[in-house]
């Protein structure tokens, strides 16, 4: 892959003809019209791309080969930061973005009472799992189409978009008639048929790293969505596994500047499942907001010891609301903010 950076001042046409001069050898073009300058993105075979041949077409400032593995993912690709709307905010500007709600939807009541504390303690989005991946085949696996159905009637009432688990190919097309955002869990990171199908959808996909995987290979899963035309990808670190056993996960903080660093694509912390215990959840979730994730995700009960799923890690609702206020304190420290 290559990329073709256009002149400041590259007129429409001249893009255009360089778009077609692409298309014309077969390749694939993905166009990232900044606010500065057009960049071109030529992917396929380097040695059938005629390098000089659109280095001189007019308008074209220069032609660069991008030579990490991961391409429309990488800063190289893309200078400037990804950001997008999701609901009344957006993502991956000065705002940091608060996503909280169960581990999963139990019931009506829990998910609209959740809902609602949520959004009063200062959420922007609504999360629930409706169909959970599961250690064992024995636990509770959620609810389903009938929890999707409780989560939208949640974003009925706060008015707050829905993040929510999709774990298969063939249930995307269900997830997105109920869903905003949809997520893939660190158990399927790699399965590249679900990233195929969450990347065709062109819905908003939250992309948890896998519990074992380096920053490379999460980026590159980013890279098979993004390479469906699907540019709202956001990367969501939730703890890697070590020999530390005191924590359910050790959360990678380091993730996070250097996701940052590689990729323009906003990244989102989940101190939740990064520290599996409630008491440390906040702590966790000040240094990421510290470190510059551009969002959280974190889960709220009103009754852990109740949960069906993940209560060890859940927080109360004023618990949340006391973290959201510290939360937003470090985000102005570090020049960003986390609206009301
Ligand atoms: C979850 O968000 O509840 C979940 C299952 O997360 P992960 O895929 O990170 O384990
Ligand atoms: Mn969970």
């Amino acid at each position: 892959m290559m990329i073709v950076i256009m002149q400041a001042e590259a007129t429409t046409r001249e893009k255009s003809a360089v778009i077609a001069r692409a298309e014309d050898f077969g390749f694939k073009v993905h166009l990232s019209d900044g606010k500065e300058r057009t960049i071109i993105g030529i992917i396929g075979d380097d040695r059938v791309i005629n390098r000089e041949q659109i280095e001189r077409m007019p308008g074209v400032e220069r032609v660069v080969p991008i030579l990490k593995p991961f391409k429309l993912a990488s800063r190289e690709f893309k200078g400037e930061d990804t950001v997008f709307p999701l609901g009344d905010h957006t993502i991956g500007g000065k705002e940091v973005l608060v996503m909280a709600g169960p581990c999963s939807v139990e019931s009506r009541t829990q998910i609209i009472e959740t809902a609602i504390a949520c959004k009063e303690a200062g959420a922007h989005v609504l999360r629930g799992g409706a169909f959970k991946p599961r250690t064992s085949p024995y636990a509770f696996q959620g609810m389903g189409e009938e929890g999707l159905k409780y989560l939208a009637e949640a974003r009925e009432i706060t008015g707050m978009p829905i993040v929510t688990e999709v774990m298969e190919p063939a249930l995307v097309p269900l997830v997105c008639e109920y869903a905003d955002i949809l997520q893939v869990g660190a158990r399927n990171m790699q399965n590249y048929a679900l990233l195929h199908a969450v990347g065709e959808s062109q819905y908003p996909v939250l992309l948890k790293r896998g519990m074992s995987s380096l920053i490379e290979e999460w980026l590159m899963c980013a890279e098979y969505i993004l390479s469906h035309g699907n540019t709202r990808v956001m990367l969501c670190e939730r703890g890697i596994r070590t020999f530390e056993t005191y924590t359910r996960n050790t959360f990678d903080i380091n993730a996070i500047p250097v996701a940052k660093h590689l990729s323009h694509l906003p990244v989102v912390a989940d101190p939740s499942h990064a520290t599996g215990k409630w008491e440390y959840v906040a702590g966790a979730a000040k240094a990421a907001v510290a470190a510059g994730a551009d969002g959280l995700i974190l889960e709220v009960h009103p009754r852990p010891e109740e949960a069906m799923s993940d209560g060890a890690q859940s927080l109360k609702p004023e618990k949340f609301a006391k973290l959201v206020v510290e939360m937003r304190a470090i985000a102005q420290a570090v020049g960003r903010d986390i609206m009301p």
